[in-house]
């Protein structure tokens, strides 16, 4: 990972940088480049609109890293909200959360509380509609402090028969043996690359390694046994080369279009996943919904400086 990106998770954990640009008038531009909307009606507006040019969504409330009781309760209230919401609006219940927002800090039996009633929330949502495809409750995956307390949350959630699912990150050395332990159980599991600053004795960090290991994770979330038993593997990328070598793997193994899914950040590329979803494949955005949107725009400029025009904008008014 180059300082760039390294400055731009810095400046993504700045409370006083957060708290200057969240107030910028003219910030609505860097904002509504990579948000859905504000609270869970407008977003909810927004995969309405997405879901009418073929595209599913995974909601994912702004607000990471929560210390404070009030912030994890509002967090959490502000989940719900969006459950009730995409149910009032019949959108898909997958929803996506980071560990450390709905409770990790306070302690790993908070966290699983909380998850626990979350992904109860949804099983009880989605019985009545009969759609368990789009009902999970994607954990996302953060720095490598919280991998293990993330994958033991996952495996306690699906022992329970949860709708629980969970992201890898093909650049951790430790995930290849992780992608076989959950493989035989779980219901799906998203790869990324990764991205956070590890150091090189726990994560490849050369850019072509990195996409070298993705595309062998690739192939063994692709395997047939899986398909068999109705696992979905989901392939969390931009990169166009990538994306061509899985739909080539997944036709070798007989999977079907829309058997496995490609899932996108909202405002990133949106004319792949348009062109994805126009060649028949289940696409998903991510898309993230709340007033708290700068740690996580910033850290889509880390990605790619050329965003970095959005934050001139915002700084200069407009
Ligand atoms: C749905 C989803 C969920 C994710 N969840 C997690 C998670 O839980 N944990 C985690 O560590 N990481 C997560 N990530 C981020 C991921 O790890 C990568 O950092 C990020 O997706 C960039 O990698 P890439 O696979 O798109 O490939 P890259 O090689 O980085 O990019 C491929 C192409 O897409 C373009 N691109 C990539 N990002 C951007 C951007 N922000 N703006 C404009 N163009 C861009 C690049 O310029 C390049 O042309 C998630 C990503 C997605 C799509």
């Amino acid at each position: 990972m180059g300082l760039w990106q390294k400055t731009m998770i810095g400046l993504a954990r700045s409370a006083r940088l957060k708290r200057f640009m969240q107030s910028r008038a003219g910030a609505g531009a860097l904002a509504r480049r990579f948000v859905g909307g504000g609270e869970a009606p407008a977003c909810a507006g927004q995969a309405a609109a997405l879901a009418g040019e073929g595209l599913d969504v995974s909601w994912y409330v702004l607000g990471e890293y929560v210390a404070d009781e009030a912030g994890l309760a509002e967090n959490l209230a502000a989940i719900r909200a969006l459950i009730q919401a995409a149910e009032a609006a019949s959108l898909p219940l997958h929803v996506s959360v980071d560990p450390t927002q709905i409770g990790l800090v306070q302690g790993p039996d908070r966290l699983e509380a909380n998850a626990r009633a979350l992904a109860g929330l949804l099983a009880a949502s989605s019985a009545a509609r009969n759609r368990p495809r789009d009902t999970f409750l994607m954990l996302d995956m953060e720095d490598h402090e919280v991998t293990e307390a993330t994958l033991a949350l996952h495996e306690a959630l699906r022992a329970e028969d949860l709708p629980a699912a969970v992201t890898l990150q093909a650049y951790l050395h430790r995930t290849p043996d992780d992608l076989a332990r959950l493989l035989p159980r779980a219901g799906m599991i998203r790869l990324v690359k990764g991205a956070f600053a590890e150091p090189a004795r726990l994560a490849l960090t050369a850019r072509s390694e990195i996409d070298a290991r993705y595309l062998v994770l690739a192939r063994r979330m692709l395997a047939p046994e899986g398909r068999g038993r109705g696992f979905v593997p989901v392939f969390a990328t931009h990169d166009e080369a990538l994306i061509e070598r899985i739909e080539e793997a997944a036709e070798v193994s007989g999977w079907a279009k829309g058997d496995y899914e490609f899932e996108l950040l909202y405002g990133v590329r949106p004319a792949l996943a348009r062109a994805l979803a126009a060649a028949g494949h289940k696409v998903r955005l991510y898309l993230p919904c709340g007033r708290d949107w700068w740690p996580y725009a910033i850290r889509r400029v880390g990605e790619n400086p050329r965003n970095a025009v959005f934050v001139l904008r915002a700084l200069l008014g407009g």
